[in-house]
């Protein structure tokens, strides 16, 4: 395809649309396509060095900090009234981008505006309090403050909803960001700056340089001036993060991958338990860091299950993710398409058993796409690698298991603990489980439900910090404590501590 036919996207710094200061470009594919469809600028260390300059003097001078923080949430609302009238564009640039569903991506676009409300909402209730102190004469209050500048980090599966996680609350407290999307899509977050500038936000205040991981993730971690990383993506990458942030002290948050396990005992509804399997793993085509990609199934129940478990994956729609019909689309991009690949290899090397799928997907309606069949693995032990290493593709591994210890055992018996499905009709099993499972995330009888309301983040190595919900406002906030002497007397021995 000539590139004059391809759709041009500037970056948004300090206000301004903006070429790479070096002048180069990248292409952006579509997965369905597998052609490129977009030109990126391929920014580096110098337009980095200016977004966090301006993100810094954005948060340190200007209209930004002298504004109210019922003023700052009176521009976060309107940023999400302008999202509820994009969102069906916004959907559809994703869709183009990363190839995962329209279906998903309208639910997931006209969903995003509540970020923005919520956090928006709570701007003017950081209250810091008053303290009854026990120094006499002395009066103690605490306010809280924003960061600074915050580095958000930002992976190639849900941008945008991703994005939305660190962007409303850091913006409700006060801090300004400069944003690095993924390489893979970065489309979706210079369309979002379209909204940004259109509500007014001061220059500066949103910023974003696209490019790739070392040529401008590395310069921003190890920017001086950024005060916080906001980060989701892999946990190779996390730990690399963690390491270069700790050189200065950085605050960091991190949400990193997941090897979820989804267990299902006998007593449980089986069809909606087959439905939740389904959607643990083949929704998204298995790209989510949520995915419920062990399945444990009580010995009882384990043929069964899997035969149900291969009628509905077998019948799952595959093709374009523009149309409402499909179920399945394709793998967002050819080094992820690989890994998948290559991860099928290892599983059967290892000897399971494919019992669906096992491979490309060859459909005609699939066309040039990067597309694998939906796959189901049987005979999986949870040392082996398929069931230990993060997939990030539509590969199933079904592991057995006696009882409820064994499904503990088993269950927390990996690095990860982002997440953690349950499927009985015992209440009582429910919340034992629910307490003994290593994970930030329990569902029981449900999969992948997520809201602005509720915590969300890894034990182990999943990640640090939590996102969504009240307390996370506390990560993008450092607290000062004043003290002052109200009586006026004379000072006491300055050599001792008062
Ligand atoms: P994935 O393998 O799913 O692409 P990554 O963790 O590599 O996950 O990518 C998540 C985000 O981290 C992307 O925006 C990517 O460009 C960025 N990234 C990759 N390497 C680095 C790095 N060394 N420093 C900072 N950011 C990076």
């Amino acid at each position: 395809m000539a590139s004059e036919s391809l759709q041009t996207y500037q970056m948004y710094i300090d206000g301004a649309w903006v070429e790479a200061a070096g002048g180069e470009t990248f292409e952006s594919f579509n997965p369905f396509t597998a052609k490129p469809w977009a030109l990126i600028p391929r920014g580096g260390a110098e337009d980095v060095e200016r977004a966090v300059a301006a993100a810094h003097r954005a948060a340190t001078s200007g209209d930004w900090p002298a504004m109210t923080a019922s003023q700052r949430g009176h521009m976060l609302r309107k940023l999400g009234d302008l999202v509820v009238d994009a969102a069906d564009d916004l959907a559809k640039t994703e869709v183009r981008d990363n190839g995962k569903l329209l279906a998903e991506m309208n639910g997931q676009t006209r969903y995003l505006p509540q970020w923005y409300y919520y956090y928006a909402g709570l701007a003017d209730k950081i209250e810091g309090s008053v303290i009854p102190i026990d120094k006499p004469g002395h009066f103690n209050y605490t306010k809280w403050e924003p960061l600074g500048v915050v580095a958000c980090i930002i992976p190639w599966n849900s941008p945008l909803l991703l994005m939305a996680w660190k962007l409303a609350p850091l913006l409700a407290a006060g801090n300004t960001a400069v944003i690095k999307p993924s390489e893979f899509t970065s489309a979706s977050a210079l369309e979002f700056m379209k909204l940004v500038e259109q509500a007014g936000f001061p220059p500066g205040v949103v910023n974003v340089v696209t490019g790739f991981g070392p040529e401008v993730g590395g310069p921003l971690v190890e920017h001086p001036k950024v005060a916080k990383i906001a980060f989701t993506g892999s946990d190779r990458t996390g730990k690399l993060i963690y390491q270069q942030a700790a050189k200065d002290l950085k605050k960091v948050s991190m949400e990193l991958g997941g090897k979820s396990p989804n267990i299902v005992f006998a007593d449980a509804h089986i069809e909606n338990a087959v439905k939740g399997a389904v959607s643990g793993i083949f929704a998204a085509t298995g790209q989510t860091c949520i995915a419920g990609s062990r399945l444990l199934v009580q010995e009882s129940i384990h043929n069964e299950f899997v035969d149900k478990l291969v009628s509905l994956g077998a019948q799952a729609r595959m093709g374009n993710p523009m149309s409402l019909e499909t179920q399945v689309g394709p793998v967002t991009n050819i080094p992820q398409y690989e890994k998948v690949l290559g991860y099928i290899d290892i599983a059967k090397g290892e000897g399971a058993e494919a019992v669906l799928g096992g491979g490309r997907a060859e459909r005609p309606e699939c066309g040039d796409g990067w597309f694998v069949e939906p796959t189901i693995f049987t005979g999986v032990r949870n040392d082996m690698r398929i069931a230990q290493e993060e997939v990030f593709g539509p590969v199933l591994s079904v592991i057995p298991f006696k009882d409820d210890e064994e499904a503990i055992a088993i269950g927390n018996d990996v690095l990860f603990g982002l997440a953690a499905g349950v499927w009985t009709q015992n209440i009582g099993r429910a919340i034992t489980m629910a307490d003994k499972l290593q994970a930030g995330t329990i569902w029981v009888n449900t999969y992948r439900a997520v809201s602005y309301l509720s915590p969300f983040g890894g034990y182990k190595h999943s990640g640090l910090g939590r996102e969504n919900g009240q307390q996370m406002i506390k990560e993008y906030l450092q607290q000062k404590s004043v003290w002052i002497e109200t009586s006026n007397a004379e000072a006491p021995n300055p050599f001792v501590m008062r």
